[in-house]
């Protein structure tokens, strides 16, 4: 008889969260290279089409973006100083313990982390599991897993996949995985949104990002795998497919662009999105041309600061005639403004160098959206030396994106820069 393996995507604990075409992708694709081998059942969390969302209706956007039913909570002690509203996001935690009274345990269940900062939903999944199904093995992976690998061993699991080297799990699990195989997107009832990754990795090194480490380079992943993912996706009638990819668009011509040419090509009509932002530095005539006719929507582009200091200092990534240069070759290829959003970062602890308030006028003058993405001090990357003056690294809740900023900037300060920058987009047409 196959294996059983039931996979967990988490609730979310934290000031704040949005469905910003969150699925839970490594977890699917692990579970794809075992399609066939093993038996899956689902309980996600945070999918907003689950039947529970028929009565307890939130919006969405016509992208398909939204909000996750919210329950506040108290503010766990270490955040007990911020004094903004603290909620649990997702499925009630009581729907998951009604599943495991009403279904035979499974020989291993899969848990995906994203941020190290929610590891409350972890913890909170394992301790029904642990109730409930006490002889399962919990098996973890994941940014949290991966990032906090000490922390993640006191929750109490199995096995800790720290990494991307996935060859521990299949010890673990005594299969051989079919790696040509497209992520499980099956195992969802209804599906509207599914993710791409056509690479791993960032050929930069930014000072303030994960990324450089966890994949030690830039790879492109099977083509041919990512051509039967999207065919997958196109079967199952999705309308909006996010990129999950950190450098969508370096090497271009090798990876994105020919991936971008066969849904040209096969005339597939599905909104494409990039909300892991795009660097502008390879945002061409051509790239935005071709991205704009294979369907691409929106664009989020990764642009930080108009502080030349600052830019150098971090990576030198993208330099500001770059983004100008882009947003132009966008408008040019017939994008609208309003759809063109250039993320920058606010909290940062060299925020003295990264005239913030001129970068956000800077954006504006474009004539697209900005949008402040608050700073999470990430361990392991260069940063996170100079955050630790300021909070706990060693506790996860203190990398939340929410109250670092305000540790960093204050309360005010952080209010006056989103009053700016929602000002200012209100012009934005
Ligand atoms: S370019 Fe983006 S993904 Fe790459 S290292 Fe910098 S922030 Fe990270």
């Amino acid at each position: 008889m196959a294996l059983k393996i039931l996979l967990v995507n988490p609730a979310i604990y934290d000031f704040a969260a949005y469905d910003f075409w969150l699925k839970p992708y490594g977890m699917l694709s692990i579970a794809g290279y075992l399609r066939n081998k093993a038996e899956f059942q689902m309980f996600d969390y945070l999918d907003r089409e689950d039947d529970f969302y028929k009565t307890h209706k939130t919006r969405s956007d016509k992208y398909n973006k939204g909000r996750f039913f919210s329950q506040p909570t108290a503010n766990p002690e270490p955040l007990k100083n911020i004094t903004r509203k603290f909620s649990r996001y997702g499925l009630p935690r009581g729907l998951f313990v009604e599943y495991l009274k009403n279904n035979d345990s499974t020989e291993f269940v899969m848990i995906q982390t994203t941020m190290t900062y929610w590891y409350l939903g972890v913890k909170e999944a394992i301790d029904d599991l642990r109730e409930y199904w006490p002889a399962t093995k919990i098996i973890l992976g994941g940014n949290y897993a991966t990032l906090c690998y000490e922390h993640a061993l006191k929750t109490g699991a199995d096995l800790i996949v720290k990494g991307v080297d996935l060859r521990p799990l299949w010890d673990y699990l005594k299969i051989v995985p079919d790696l040509d195989q497209p992520g499980l997107w099956e195992i969802y009832k209804n599906l509207k949104v599914g993710v791409l990754k056509l690479t791993d990795g960032c050929p930069f090194k930014c000072s303030y990002c994960s990324v450089p480490k966890v994949y030690n380079g830039f790879k492109q992943r099977s083509m041919k795998r990512s051509i039967s993912e999207l065919e997958m996706l196109v079967k199952l009638q999705v309308s909006d497919i996010a990129f999950y990819d950190d450098s969508l668009l370096y090497k271009f011509d090798e990876i994105s662009g020919p991936f971008l040419d066969e849904i040209i090509k096969r005339q597939i009509k599905v909104n494409l999105h990039s909300p892991n932002a795009l660097n502008a530095r390879f945002i061409t005539a051509d790239v935005a041309d071709r991205m704009v006719r294979a369907g691409f929507k929106t664009f989020y582009l990764g642009f930080e600061s108009k502080s030349v200091k600052w830019q150098k200092q971090t990576g030198g990534k993208v330099f500001s005639y770059e983004l100008a240069q882009a947003v132009e070759h966008l408008k040019n290829a017939g994008v609208d403004a309003k759809n063109i959003t250039a993320y920058q970062i606010v909290g940062h602890p060299k925020s003295d160098l990264q005239e913030l308030e001129d970068s956000i006028r800077y954006v504006n003058s474009l004539g697209i959206k900005t949008m402040l993405a608050d700073f999470s001090p990430i361990p392991t990357t260069p940063d996170s030396q100079l955050c630790s003056k300021l909070v706990n690294m060693d506790e996860p809740l203190m990398h939340n994106k929410t109250a670092f900023p305000i540790i960093s900037l204050g309360f005010e300060k952080v209010d006056e820069l989103k009053q700016l920058a929602k000002g200012l987009n209100r012009n934005i047409k």
